[in-house]
């Protein structure tokens, strides 16, 4: 891709503190991120994938500096997000929103409809009542909604209609960046299909860029341009999403990939499953990460990291053996 980068992460690496008692011997450190680096292209789809917990969604708070990461870099056209305060701050984050998991919980019970897609509008543009009520309805409209939902309030709706109002919400300001937060997980699967579908025709439409964070890799593999998988705070492996679909070269992407692909008529699934639970990121294995759960590990896995190097065009491997 010849554009620069919309977004470039650099090194990024969050830890929390968690204060701990006499029997754990003091504070903690949870690892939430631990030396990511990634790009994000204008009008690209990034897929960011991993079961919970693995930092993910930590990983697009730093980038809405909803939380400040501990060290690394993150520029947003250029411009050092980490080093912006107050007003130009402000305006930069009009660049970028997010839109969460849960509907219901992410618009206020108390505000109609109309209300909560107004009042990012109403904070940060300065508009006439008539105007307001004209970008309101477009936007709604833009999502699927009409006139009707205006004036009902996000418990008269369902999950769907919810979900498209925290979108027609995030759009109010025009962003150019979305990160869309597990956007379908509280949906029945019938109502993702539509929201997915949604998301892709506003994309195509106003050349929006999204970091796509989910647990689901069907539902990534649908949408996205990219894939960045994450294992325990970490990125394990990076690539167009045909080629990660078609060939996943980290042993974790290919259990994750086993776990729901469909085989021919005919033929036996051949699901890896993996035994045992995450590690804490409180205290992540030395070595690879993924040693205590990878069908694949030798003695090397346990005490030397893998680095996350490039084994072919555009992808990128954190695996000895790769
Ligand atoms: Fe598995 Fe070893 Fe590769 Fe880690 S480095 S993914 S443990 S084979």
């Amino acid at each position: 891709m010849n554009h620069a980068p919309l977004v470039r992460v650099e090194s990024l690496v969050k830890h929390f503190r968690l204060p701990g008692g006499w029997l754990s011997g003091g504070a903690q450190i949870l690892h939430a991120i631990d030396d990511v680096s990634l790009e994000i292209y204008p009008g690209q789809v990034l897929g960011l994938v991993g079961e919970s917990g693995c930092g993910k969604t930590t990983l697009g708070r730093c980038l809405l500096r909803l939380v400040d990461p501990t060290a690394g870099r993150i520029t947003f056209e250029e411009r050092d997000l980490l080093a912006l305060k107050g007003a130009e701050l402000r305006r930069l984050r009009e660049e970028m929103q997010i839109v969460f998991q849960s509907p219901l919980s992410s618009l206020s019970p108390r505000f109609k409809v109309f209300d909560c897609v107004a009042e990012p509008l109403q904070t940060h543009r300065r508009l006439t009542r008539a105007e307001l009520e004209s970008r309101v309805r477009e936007l709604l409209e833009q999502v699927g909604l009409g006139r009707q939902h205006l004036d009902r309030y996000p418990h008269e709706l369902s999950g769907g209609q919810c979900q498209r109002v925290a979108v027609a919400r995030a759009l109010a300001l025009s962003p150019r960046l979305l990160v869309l937060d597990e956007p379908t997980s509280a949906l029945d699967v019938s109502v993702q299909a539509q929201i997915i579908n949604l998301l892709a025709e506003l994309r195509a439409q106003r050349g929006l860029t999204y970091l796509f964070i989910s647990h689901d890799l069907g539902v990534v593999q649908y949408i996205s341009d990219r894939i960045c998988v994450m294992y325990l705070g970490k990125l394990v492996e990076t690539g167009p999403s045909d080629a990660i679909f078609d060939a996943p070269r980290h042993p974790y992407t290919q259990a994750l990939i086993s776990a729901i692909s469909l085989p021919e008529p005919g033929a036996a699934r051949n699901r890896i499953v993996l035994k045992g639970a995450v590690p804490s990121p409180v205290n992540p294995p030395p070595g690879c990460r993924f040693h205590t759960r990878c069908p694949l590990a030798q003695a090397r896995c346990r005490v030397e990291e893998p680095t996350l190097r490039s084994v072919e065009k555009g992808r990128m491997v954190a695996c000895h053996f790769a």
